[in-house]
């Protein structure tokens, strides 16, 4: 079995963040970066779906997600990581060091004296027919990303939680009107976040709502919805749609040995420290709020620094 010290899981911006410190800190990680989804080339997470990004800082013009993707692997590399296209199927946390099954192979290949799970979340979807074409093209999972672009705009939200109504209430800064669309005729949403969007003059409600289709060739021009109770079909006319009915973090590979919080996420602190020792994590997995690509980098470099030192610790002790 091959032997690393550091092992990371996952190649959003938390992943090859650690990597990149990892690395120059001389710990040689092996980086398992996950495949490509059905509409990316690459692996690299959510951001390989994303057009434009202007808020990360020092590209004073923008970068597309893929080109900082691109870009966060081969400094990676530059630095010595090894980074491979595979998926871990299988990771073994109970005892030290680590062991992880790599796609469908039957036995445990690498093992590893630390772990930084840093495998995501993913946006839940509708999946209707348009919505992966669209991706990107005026259907976005994220207000603060995406807002920006929609300037002028007429906008559905999709949803009926808190995050929905974040979302609305943050679009009526650049949107020519929001209109939030729920399956339901009453919101999951906490009162306070519902009167802020009964406030809100640039807000409608579409109750009793089910998308069936999104509408437009190569950016979205509606939504083609149908009423709950009467089964009657129309169309809204919008220019952006933005998906919000909840994420799920990617906790598959330690469901039932590591402590989750109450939304499912890895519950980490102090730093990137999970309850179980040599086990770090970082990104999305571990975070349901901020969901930043700069938060997740953020975290990433946490706990390549917390793993570093963990294993400096270890390896004093085992010296005396
Ligand atoms: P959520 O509370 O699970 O709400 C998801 C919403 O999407 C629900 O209204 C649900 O409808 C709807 N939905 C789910 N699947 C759907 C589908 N296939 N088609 C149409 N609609 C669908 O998720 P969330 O809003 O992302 O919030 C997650 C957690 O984070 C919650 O605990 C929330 O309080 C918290 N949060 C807090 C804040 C804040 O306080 N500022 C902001 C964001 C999130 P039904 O209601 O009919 O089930």
């Amino acid at each position: 079995m091959e032997h690393t010290r550091v092992l990371i899981v996952g190649s959003g911006p938390a992943g090859l963040t650690a990597a990149i410190y990892s690395a120059r800190a001389q710990l040689s990680p092996i980086v398992i970066e996950g495949e490509p989804s059905s509409t990316t080339d690459q692996p690299g997470g959510q951001l390989m779906l994303t057009t434009e990004i202007e808020n990360f800082p020092g590209f004073v013009d923008g970068l597309t997600g893929p080109e900082l993707m691109a870009n966060m692997r081969a400094q990676a590399e530059r630095f010595g990581a090894d980074l491979r296209v595979a998926k871990v199927s299988r990771l073994d946390v109970g005892e030290r060091p680590f062991r992880a099954w790599i796609s469908d192979e039957a036995e445990p290949t690498i093992s590893a004296d630390a772990v930084i799970l840093a495998t995501g979340a993913q946006s839940l979807m509708l999946n209707v027919p348009g919505e992966d074409r669209l991706l990107s093209h005026g259907l976005s999972t994220c207000a603060t990303c995406d807002g920006f672009f929609f300037r002028g705009h007429d906008i559905a939200v999709i949803g009926g939680g808190d995050s929905a109504i974040e979302e609305a209430t943050f679009l009526t800064r650049f949107a020519n009107s929001v209109t939030i669309m729920h399956r339901r005729d009453s919101l999951r949403a906490s009162k306070i976040m519902q009167q802020r969007a009964h406030d809100n003059e640039k807000i409608r409600f579409a109750w009793n709502t089910r998308v069936l289709e999104v509408l437009g060739d190569d950016k979205v021009s509606g939504l083609r919805v149908a009423d709950t109770l009467s089964g009657e079909e129309r169309t809204l006319e919008v220019t952006g749609v933005f998906i919000a009915i909840g994420h799920v973090p990617n906790t598959r590979l330690v469901t039932g040995a590591v402590d989750l919080d109450e939304n499912g996420y890895v519950r980490t602190g102090p730093g990137s420290y999970t309850n179980i020792e040599g086990l770090f994590a970082a990104g999305d997995v571990q975070d349901h709020v901020y969901r930043q690509a700069i938060t997740a980098a953020g975290s990433g470099c946490t706990a390549a620094i917390d793993a570093e030192r963990w294993l400096e610790a270890r390896d004093a002790l085992s010296a005396r």
